[in-house]
């Protein structure tokens, strides 16, 4: 994959405390984190507020390699702000690991970021030419250098945070964590998630509610787009970047969280995860059906679409390929050689299952190909009849630029082939797609819009100025 630095998929968490007795925030941090683990494998921190000092810890690597008891035990504090991170490959450094610190005039910040600010670059050099330093090629450098210099200017640290707003572009979700206050800010369009709970006196602010589940918080809200909701002694309050009563109405959330990147345990604007999923079977088998033998997902992600396909056509469902757990994740491997030689080790089939059977198999994305062309070939050597392919969402024509780790159009299966020459990439005897309004329509019960920009090319937060040209608009 080549790099794109303003690219990174990321989880974040925040905890507050309101009582000030409890300074178990790290422990509180440390389980929200690993509940958050599918949204980064590279790296983990925590920041905590011990009695108006923040200290962090952070490191490459799982959330369980980066923390012990130890480590947890000495990070004890009120309040805290943590992060999971996934980056582009080749973007991996100390440096760049969040969440970061800064000691500005007014007083101490940490933040942790997930998503991508569009206009990161053209920022970053009006900075740099008034005089500001940076250590990092990271777009959350630009935010703090950003906010703690709109902060010598501000009454508080939210006027600070909704002046940056109208500076930066993109799509984020934020924790930000003062002396006294935890603050989460959802970018104006809600592109990435971002949910309040409470646990007691405490308020948690989470990327997803999987994290909330995780650490018995109950889950009160998502935060608006455009909100930036603040926790402190005093209890929670909220400002808008976008006027409330429209804020859900304008809303864009991510559609690819429902397909792939978030956990299915999840509830995100009012849908969840694992139902979309199953829905979005549902309406494939509706809108491609096959005459086949058997339907099997592609391990774990077309699981819950396979399901619903069978269950709507009712065709037989069960288990055809089985995935190595320890394998880690075949996108971030930095060549292709690399990536066929770990899907290798990742799948493998269920010969009694498959043979002599004509064979569908569901999964929820095709990006690359190279997982598909390999798992349909495996299936095809245990003595699979015939082997179909539908996929719960449709091509991905486009990369994002709003923290998806997606690879650039030239490297997209369907970037610049159809249907019909990705059906013979990946050796597949028929091969369809669900439709985007099939997609749309799978997430009962969304309070907001959704962002296609993925399969539609429309990017509603703009795209970063050097990307424009190397975009190219696709009409089949
Ligand atoms: P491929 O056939 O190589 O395009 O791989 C498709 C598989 O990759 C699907 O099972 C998806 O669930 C998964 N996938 C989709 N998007 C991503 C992503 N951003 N990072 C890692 N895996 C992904």
């Amino acid at each position: 994959m080549s790099k794109r630095d303003w690219e990174e998929e990321c989880g974040v968490f925040g905890v507050y405390d309101t009582s000030g007795m409890i300074d178990d925030a790290a422990n509180m941090s440390y389980f929200g984190l690993f509940a958050l683990q599918h949204r980064g494998q590279e790296s983990a921190g925590i920041a905590v507020n011990q009695g108006g000092r923040i200290i962090c810890h952070k490191d490459q690597g799982l959330v369980v390699e980066v923390f012990d008891t130890m480590t947890l035990e000495m990070l004890k504090g009120h309040a805290a702000v943590a992060h999971v991170r996934y980056p582009a490959a080749g973007e991996s450094g100390n440096d760049s690991i969040q969440p970061m610190l800064i000691r500005s005039r007014s007083g101490h910040l940490a933040i942790s970021q997930n998503g991508a600010i569009t206009n990161a670059a053209e920022i970053r050099e009006r900075l740099k030419a008034a005089g500001a330093i940076f250590q990092t090629s990271a777009d959350f450098e630009v935010v703090l250098s950003l906010l703690a210099r709109n902060r010598i200017t501000t009454e508080c640290i939210e006027d600070a945070v909704l002046q940056m707003m109208a500076e930066i572009k993109g799509a984020y979700s934020m924790v930000i964590m003062s002396n006294h206050k935890l603050i989460g800010v959802r970018d104006p369009l809600g592109i990435r998630p971002l949910v309040l709970g409470k646990k007691g006196s405490c308020y948690v602010l989470a990327s997803e509610s999987c994290a909330l589940d995780a650490v018995g918080a109950e889950l009160v809200r998502d935060i608006l787009p455009g909100e930036v909701i603040t926790i402190s002694s005093e209890g929670v309050s909220s400002r808008h970047f976008v006027p409330e009563k429209t804020a859900h109405e304008q809303g864009r959330l991510c559609i690819f969280e429902f397909v792939y990147f978030a956990r299915p345990d999840s509830v995100l604007d009012g849908a969840s995860v694992y139902e979309s999923r199953i829905n979005a079977g549902r309406t494939l088998a509706r809108e491609a059906p096959c005459d086949c033998d058997l339907v099997i997902g592609a391990p774990d992600s077309g699981l819950a679409a396979a399901m619903g396909y069978a269950l709507e056509a009712d065709l037989p469902y069960g288990s055809g390929l089985l995935k190595n757990r320890y394998v880690g994740r075949t996108f971030i491997q930095p060549s292709q050689l690399q990536r066929e030689m770990s899907v290798q080790l990742k799948f493998s089939v269920l010969k009694s299952a498959v043979k002599g059977k004509r064979v569908l198999i569901v999964d929820d994305s095709i990006v690359r190909g190279t997982t598909t062309r390999h798992n349909i070939a495996l299936l095809r050597d245990a003595g699979a009849l015939e082997v179909h392919m539908r996929v719960a969402s449709p091509p991905v024509c486009y990369p994002c630029f709003y923290g998806i780790n997606t690879p650039e159009q030239k490297e997209l299966t369907a970037g610049f082939s159809s249907v019909e020459e990705v059906r013979r990439q990946i050796g597949a005897d028929s091969l369809s797609y669900i439709s985007l309004d099939g997609l749309k329509s799978s997430t009962a019960g969304i309070l907001c819009g959704h962002c296609s920009s993925c399969f539609d090319g429309e990017f509603p937060a703009g795209v970063p100025n050097k990307q424009k040209d190397l975009i190219h608009r696709i009409h089949w």
